[in-house]
C-alpha cells in the first residue's frame, strides 16, 4: 500500500464530494488486498467512511454541503476526499460522532442483517458467535442480548474472552477447545443458530454445534474460505439450513439501507449497542492496521484517521 496524491474531479451528476474524517477498517479490506475478493490493481481499498459533504453535483437532493454522512459498501474509502454516489450516503445522528459512525456502520448493519433480516432472533434463544471480541462481535453480542438471546462466544485468547464477556457473552469458549462438545454441555441439544465469520477453520465445528433444523450462518472467512459442504452433510446434521449472506445484497435498495441504518441508530440511542473503538491508526499507517487485523491482534473496532 502506498499513500499518493491524486487529482479529484468536481462531483458529477448524483455525486457528493465527501471530506473523510474517519474510515472504518473491516476484514473485507484484507480480502480485497490479498485478492480473495479480486479487484483490478491499482485500487483504493476500503468500503466504509464518515465525513462531511463539501460539494454536491447536479441533481443531488438527499444531502447538502455541511451534512455529516457515513456510508458502507463503496470501494475506495482509504482516502481524504472522494466523490460518492449521494444515494449511498446516510446522515449521521447528532448524538453519534464521526469516528463512532465509521466504526459501526458496516459492522452494525451486518449485525442487523444477521439478527433481523436473515432470521429474527427470539428471546430465550442461545446462539453461538465466533470472533466474539472482534468488530462485528462487539455489536452482535450486545444487540442479541437486547433481543433476549443468550450468547456463547468463541475467541482465541483469555484476554479476548474477558472482552467478549464484557460485550455480554454469558459463556466464552477458546477456539482451541472442543467447541461442539462444550456447546452441547452448556445447552443440551445444540444451538438454533451459529454466526460464523471465521470460515474454513470453524465451519465443521459450527455444523456440529447446531440443533436439528439449526441455521449455519457463515458470513465471513477470516481463516480462509469454507471448503465445499455437500447438501447431505446438512441432512446428517439434522435438516440444517445454511446461508452465506453478503450485506450489500441486503442494503442494495435505498429503502433497505435506511431501514437498517434507522435500526442501528435506534439501538445506539437505546444503549443496546455502542461503538467500541480500541485501535486508531493514521490513514498513512493502513498497512500496520492490516497487519494487526490479520494477525488477530485487534479487539473491538478499528478506525483509520485521514
Ligand atoms: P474482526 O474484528 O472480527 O477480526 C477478525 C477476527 O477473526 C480476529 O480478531 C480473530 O478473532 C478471528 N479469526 C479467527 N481466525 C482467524 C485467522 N486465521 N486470521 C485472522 N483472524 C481470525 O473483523 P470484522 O469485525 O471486520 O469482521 C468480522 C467478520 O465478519 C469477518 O470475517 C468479515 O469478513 C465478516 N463480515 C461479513 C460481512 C458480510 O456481509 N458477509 C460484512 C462484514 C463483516 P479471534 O482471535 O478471537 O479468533
Amino acid at each position: 500500500m502506498v499513500f499518493e496524491t491524486l487529482e479529484l474531479a468536481p462531483p458529477g451528476p448524483g455525486q457528493a464530494r465527501v471530506r473523510h474524517t474517519a474510515i472504518g477498517l473491516n476484514f473485507i479490506d484484507v480480502y480485497t488486498r490479498t485478492g480473495l475478493y479480486p479487484v483490478a490493481p491499482p485500487a483504493i481499498l476500503g468500503v466504509e467512511a464518515a465525513g462531511v459533504v463539501e460539494e454536491v453535483g447536479p441533481g443531488v437532493t438527499l444531502v447538502a454541503p455541511g451534512d455529516r454522512v457515513v456510508y458502507n459498501g463503496l470501494p475506495g474509502a482509504y482516502c481524504t476526499y472522494r466523490n460518492a454516489p449521494a444515494d449511498r450516503l446516510v446522515k449521521i445522528p447528532d448524538t453519534v460522532s464521526d469516528e463512532d459512525a465509521a466504526a459501526v456502520f458496516l459492522k452494525g448493519l451486518t449485525v442487523w442483517m444477521l439478527i433481523f433480516e436473515i432470521r429474527r432472533l427470539s428471546p430465550g434463544e442461545t446462539i453461538l458467535v465466533w470472533a466474539a471480541a472482534g468488530g462485528v462481535g462487539s455489536i452482535l453480542t450486545p444487540w442479541a442480548n437486547a433481543l433476549g438471546a443468550r450468547v456463547i462466544g468463541v475467541v482465541s485468547t483469555p484476554e479476548k474472552a474477558d472482552i467478549a464477556r464484557g460485550y455480554g457473552c454469558s459463556e466464552v469458549l477458546l477456539d482451541s477447545e472442543d467447541v461442539p462438545a462444550r456447546v452441547r454441555a452448556i445447552c443440551g441439544g445444540g444451538v438454533p443458530v451459529v454466526y460464523d465469520s471465521v470460515g474454513r477453520a470453524s465451519a465443521e465445528a459450527s455444523l456440529k454445534s447446531l440443533a436439528p433444523k439449526g441455521w449455519f450462518v457463515t458470513y465471513g472467512n477470516a481463516s480462509g474460505p469454507v471448503d465445499p459442504i455437500a447438501p447431505a452433510r446438512l441432512n446428517q446434521g439434522g435438516s440444517l439450513i445454511m446461508t452465506r449472506p453478503g450485506l450489500f445484497h441486503y442494503t442494495h435498495h435505498r429503502a433497505d439501507l435506511e431501514r437498517g441504518a434507522a435500526a442501528l441508530w435506534g439501538a445506539m440511542r437505546s444503549g443496546a449497542v455502542r461503538a467500541d473503538i480500541r485501535q486508531r491508526f493514521a490513514l498513512r499507517e493502513a498497512a500496520g492496521a492490516h497487519h494487526a487485523l490479520e494477525s488477530r491482534r485487534t479487539k473491538g473496532a478499528t478506525v483509520l484517521i485521514p
